[in-house]
């Protein structure tokens, strides 16, 4: 993220530090946003990346996104055991636990609680691990059981209720809004796909790289939702 950060200001991107509190919209088309600190800022297009809180700056515009902030909890533990390779990512059968090397000498770990309630809460449960994941990942690699908990931390997924999958491309039928959001747990890997083809759409009128138009927020419109079923 930083490498993109870095390329794109030396390309003349300027990054202004700020929150986006108000997105002004007149006879369908975008006219400006308001920031935090007092600053109203005129242009043409907005894109919507807000991540977990892509539901309320969705709103600012008057459209509604089915993306909710849901919390899931990372561990790192000391294996305390020496590997001649890195761990790939493994994810237990039940769908919900994984576990990977993360440094070389590290292992990141965690598991989603299936009914955890939507919203930000950024506490980090300790005793998540002790009693739930720790045992569970100790069975599946007994000498795991010495392990020692190092540190960990508590984030948000942008999940999309209705697909589990991203949302894309121009939102609703205001001219010159426009969003990737709802990433669900899996932007990270997608995001330097997403931007590229995103920029094509805004420059071109058309995706050129890679046809993203199966995430287009239209789909909620037609039905033709894109079910993700490999979420941990
Ligand atoms: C524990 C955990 C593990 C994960 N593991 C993986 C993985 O292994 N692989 C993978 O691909 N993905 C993983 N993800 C998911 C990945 O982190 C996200 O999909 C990705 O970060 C989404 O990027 P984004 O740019 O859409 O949103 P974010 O990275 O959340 O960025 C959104 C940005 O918008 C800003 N923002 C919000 N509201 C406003 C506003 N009003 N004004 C101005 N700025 C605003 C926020 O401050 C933030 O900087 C994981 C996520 C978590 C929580």
């Amino acid at each position: 993220m930083q490498g993109y950060k870095k390329k794109g200001k030396e390309l003349g991107v300027e990054y202004l530090y700020d929150e986006v509190t108000g997105i002004e919209v007149k006879r369908k088309k975008i006219e400006s946003v308001k920031t935090s600190k007092g600053a109203q800022i005129p242009c043409e297009i907005v894109i919507n990346a807000a991540g977990p809180s892509a539901s309320i700056v969705g709103k600012m515009a008057g459209i509604d996104l089915p993306v909710d902030p849901v919390r899931k909890m990372a561990y790192v533990f000391d294996p305390k055991i020496k590997f001649d390779y890195d761990l790939p990512l493994v994810i237990d059968t039940d769908g919900l636990l994984y576990f990977r090397h993360e440094s070389g000498k590290t292992i990141l770990t965690g598991k989603s609680i299936p009914d955890e309630p939507v919203g930000f809460n950024f506490e980090w449960d300790r005793d998540h691990y002790m009693d739930v994941v720790w045992p569970q990942v100790a069975e599946r690699v007994p000498a795991f059981d010495t392990a020692k908990l190092i540190r960990g931390w508590a984030g948000h997924y942008a999940m999309n209720r209705l697909d589990g999958n991203a949302i894309v491309g121009h939102f609703g039928d205001i001219a010159g809004l426009y969003g990737a959001v709802g990433f669900s747990g899996h932007g990270l890997q997608q995001a330097p796909a997403i931007g590229k083809c995103l920029s094509e759409l805004i420059q071109f009128g058309e995706y050129q790289t890679i046809d993203l138009s199966c995430f287009s927020y239209d789909r909620f419109r037609t039905g033709k939702l894109v079910f993700e079923e490999e979420m941990v």
